[in-house]
């Protein structure tokens, strides 16, 4: 029998447990640690980010940064509804009130020309989801928010080394969050950044992520002793996931090289399906690919389901993605009503295909060759 080719494979660049075991053996295993500081240098250096701080997730990225916005319960945030749930839970957990909004027909992203009409006085946040490492429409979010006065957050969970106009994603709302799960580009197994853009927020995050102590101040000297200022929580990672952190980004490159590559080969095997009109990522001009996912997005949820089966019988594990959150168990009876058709129709038709490091070109081509396959003839 064929070997399984599953839907993702963490990739180890090498020196993981080298540098893990050499954050053991230093004796400092606790947070901001060698290593730590080793990730925030290189955010902060290659991708433009003012300030970073490592988190244990970019969902604690998130709860972070709905702190620091100060909401009040009763305070809206413009969220997508095709997103994962911490993007919006974040935000619940300070009392916040979600206003969900729809995707474009182009991808997944919020459809930023429905952001105007979403905006009320009790507004205080818009929170765009990179869906698959492709930027959204940021000079359109960015006008809005401008115009009412609002914060951006990006949720930029899947967006690392990825673009918007030439601007590292992360880098454009006053603050974004990242991921380090095993099923992003570059791993920690869990683990999270949150980029400050906008630096009246950096030294309240730093309280916020010691427990609301200034102990950051304290181990640089500029305070005698630490204590407890404000609320917060214990959002910093060992420096033993930093270290398995840094052995990634040492291979940002070959990793980034790698996924696109295989972006790139599903991307040419699956163009003639469009005119089936079976959908592909779309890249608008202003943003990059960052291979961090390749979909498909089927004409209907029993074709989707139909392909998936049919991949399944030859050992290809392809998985679909979110589910609306607005039609969710915890929001359908807060959400305002409104239809939402294309978080709907994504959440129906969209299918993941497998995407790994180690996915080499035979194999890939079992998945291709599946899926041609299955559309021959339909
Ligand atoms: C993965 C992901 C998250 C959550 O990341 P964790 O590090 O697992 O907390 C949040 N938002 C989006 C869009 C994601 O893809």
């Amino acid at each position: 029998m064929l070997p399984t080719i599953p839907f993702n494979k963490p990739y180890l660049s090498g020196p993981e447990t080298r540098y893990i075991e050499e954050a053991v053996r230093s004796g400092k295993i606790s947070g901001d640690g060698v290593f730590t500081k080793k990730c925030h240098q290189f955010f902060e250096q290659n991708l433009g980010f003012a300030k970073v701080l490592l988190t244990t997730s970019c969902t604690d990225a998130l709860e972070m940064a709905a702190i620091l916005l100060d909401l009040q319960p009763g305070d809206e945030v413009i969220v997508p509804s095709y997103t994962f749930v911490s993007t919006p839970n974040a935000f619940v957990l300070r009392g916040a009130k979600i206003v969900f909004a729809d995707s474009t027909a182009e991808n997944p992203n919020i459809d930023a020309s429905s952001l105007e009409s979403l905006v009320t006085p009790r507004t205080r946040a818009i929170v765009p989801v990179h869906y698959a490492g492709i930027a959204c429409d940021m000079d359109a979010i960015q006008a809005v928010a401008a115009r009412h006065g609002l914060a951006v957050v990006e949720d930029a969970a899947q967006a690392i080394d990825s673009y918007y106009k030439g601007r590292p994603l992360g880098s454009i709302g006053e603050l974004a969050a990242f991921s380090f799960h095993e099923t992003k580009n570059i791993i920690s197994g869990e683990g999270g950044l949150l980029a400050i853009n906008d630096l009246q927020y950096a030294q309240r995050a730093e309280i916020i992520r010691e427990k609301g102590t200034n102990r950051s101040s304290f181990f640089r000297g500029e305070v005698d002793k630490y204590g407890w200022v404000d609320i917060g929580s214990s959002f910093l990672p060992s420096d033993i996931i930093a270290a398995f952190l840094w052995a990634q980004l040492e291979h940002l490159e070959s990793i980034q090289g790698q996924r696109k590559a295989i972006w790139e080969r599903y991307y040419a095997a699956f163009a003639p399906l469009t005119t089936q009109g079976i959908g592909l990522p779309q890249v608008p001009d202003y943003a990059t690919n960052n291979g961090h996912m390749f979909y498909l997005v089927t004409r209907s949820l029993e074709e989707r389901t139909a392909l998936i089966d049919h991949l399944k019988h030859r050992q290809i594990l392809p998985v679909f993605h979110y589910l609306s959150l607005h039609k969710s168990p915890f929001y359908a009876n807060k959400h305002d009503g409104r239809a939402l058709p294309w978080a709907d129709h994504y959440t129906d038709c969209l299918v993941r295909l497998p995407l790994y490091y180690e996915l080499d070109e035979s194999l890939q081509r079992r998945v291709t060759d599946g899926v041609l396959e299955f559309y021959a003839g339909r």
